[in-house]
């Protein structure tokens, strides 16, 4: 690959060198281009079969622009074919859909999820730069009188291919996936393609500087020298060792928003009343419609983001709620919801009048459980006692993990020898023949929830105290 890049680097240095004749500069051109398809074709030789199709796309895009090249000056020296579009245009357009086509598959392998954010991310990017193409480019080309419509359709479809390219490039720049040397060698090429296209946009809306530029020799070759290493970046990107990642799926992730992007994303929205602004100086007011449709476009993108931060923001705090309130190893309630549920349960008893008990169960010689067979089967132990003593409990009962290996039960409109017998019930299906003991206390209707777990505390000591794998009131 070093040898590679040796060599297009030194061929597309030498393009300044070469005489200045149509044929040399489109030979060397051609040549230039069929080594960036025969890198590209290298490369995806070397790639399992299954990830090839993007980079035959790819190469195919490439090979059918460089082959552009010979026959532009061919049809023009040869045929003297001097009107648009030329024979070449259908091969130079062929490089946008092949390579939005490969792009498109790439982003496909790397997210098989759709990913709607970075989607909406590069449809408000490619609107404002759209909204600029219309009115500065594709535009002036479909009124230009010296062609016919179809001459003037072939025109405008560069930028349009440009504005495809540059769409599906926003969309993979937003999305997740791996981003090795080869993800970069490709995105500086299609880059470089902008890049060049743009160059040639520039100069041809400055008619003054326009002509003098054409007329320097280094700065046209410079613009084609873009154009060659674009050709060549994409033969680096396949042949680099790292290409088979690119088109590795990755676990959807969050798409996060740096300040960069951020700043990106605001001057795409300020596009369309920025070029009110400009035609309101200028006096005149020419592309009414268009900033119209692209202010709305724009809004809409806006709020259709909005609305996916909202629901994203709802969905993780209803995740942050659960996880505060869920204990991690057992699935139970934890404390915290203990502390939430066992008062509003005394105001529910006192208004109704009815009994209430709380329980707290200690799991027996639970350390010695662990010694013995290792933490891991204690806290297996953990989730298969607290899941067999759930399923004896009523629904209105409340089991939490009150700590360690001692959980709270909390008892509704239950009396003393109706708590007995749940807890029963729960000590006989403590599984791996394990036991607990368990401290029950009945509302008195006048102490405090801390008063009533202390007595439900005691009660459970007396009942360590007095042997163990029992239930004491
Ligand atoms: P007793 O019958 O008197 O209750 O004896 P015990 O061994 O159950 O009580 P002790 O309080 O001495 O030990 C509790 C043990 O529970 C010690 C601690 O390592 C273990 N333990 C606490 N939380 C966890 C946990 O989440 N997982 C596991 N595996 N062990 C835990
Ligand atoms: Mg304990
Ligand atoms: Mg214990």
């Amino acid at each position: 690959m070093k040898r590679y890049a040796l060599v297009a680097a030194l061929v597309i240095a030498a393009y300044q060198l070469i005489p200045a004749d149509g044929w040399w500069t489109s030979g060397w051109q051609l040549a230039v281009g069929c080594l960036g398809v025969a890198g590209i074709l290298t490369g995806a030789r070397r790639l399992p079969r299954r990830d090839r199709l993007p980079w035959w796309c790819f190469a195919f895009g490439v090979g059918a622009n460089v082959t552009g090249i010979p026959v532009a000056i061919w049809a023009e020296d040869v045929l003297g074919w001097r009107t648009l579009p030329s024979p070449a245009d259908p091969l130079f357009l062929l490089l946008y859909p092949a390579c939005a086509a490969g792009l498109a598959l790439l982003i496909r392998r790397r997210e098989p999820r759709r990913n709607w954010t970075a989607a909406v991310d590069a449809a408000i990017i490619t609107t404002g730069l759209g909204l600029l193409a219309w009115v500065y480019v594709i535009k002036s080309v479909t009124e230009g009188q010296d062609i016919g419509m179809f001459g003037r359709a072939v025109q405008a479809a560069y930028p349009i291919g440009d504005l495809l390219l540059l769409a599906l490039m926003t969309r993979l720049l937003r999305g997740a996936g791996s981003r090795g040397a080869s993800f970069w060698w490709i995105t500086a090429s299609l880059g470089a393609f902008l890049v060049g296209d743009t160059a040639w946009v520039v100069i041809g809306n400055l008619p003054a500087v326009g002509a003098q530029v054409e007329a320097i020799q280094w700065v046209q070759r410079s613009i084609d020298m873009v154009f060659l290493t674009a050709f060549v970046l994409f033969g680096l990107g396949a042949l680099h060792s790292d290409a088979q990642q690119i088109g590795v799926a990755a676990a959807s992730q969050p798409v996060r928003l740096s300040p960069v992007q951020l700043a990106l994303l605001a001057v795409a929205s300020l596009v369309a009343p920025g070029l009110l602004a400009v035609e309101l100086h200028q006096g005149r007011v020419v592309d009414g419609p268009a900033i119209v449709a692209g202010c709305t476009t724009l809004f809409l993108l806006v709020v259709v983001r909005m609305a996916q931060l909202v629901r994203e923001i709802e969905r993780q705090a209803a995740q942050v709620r659960d996880l505060a309130r869920r204990d991690e190893l057992t699935g139970l309630p934890n404390r915290r919801v203990w502390n939430e549920e066992l008062p509003r349960a005394l105001d529910y008893a006192r208004r109704d009048g009815r009994p209430m008990s709380v329980a707290l169960i200690d799991l027996d010689h639970f350390k010695l459980f662990n010694d013995t067979h290792g933490h891991p089967a204690g806290d297996r132990l953990l989730k298969e006692a607290s899941a067999a003593w759930h399923g004896t409990l009523r629904a209105v009962d409340l089991l939490a993990r009150y700590g360690g290996e001692e959980f709270v039960v909390l008892l509704p409109d239950t009396g003393e020898a109706e708590a007995r017998r749940i807890l029963e019930r729960a000590l006989a299906v403590t599984p791996q023949g394990q036991t607990f003991s368990a401290g029950i206390a009945v509302w008195d209707f006048a102490e405090s929830a801390d008063e009533l777990v202390a007595r439900a505390d005691a009660a459970l000591y007396e009942a360590k105290a007095a042997g163990r794998n029992r239930v004491t009131v």
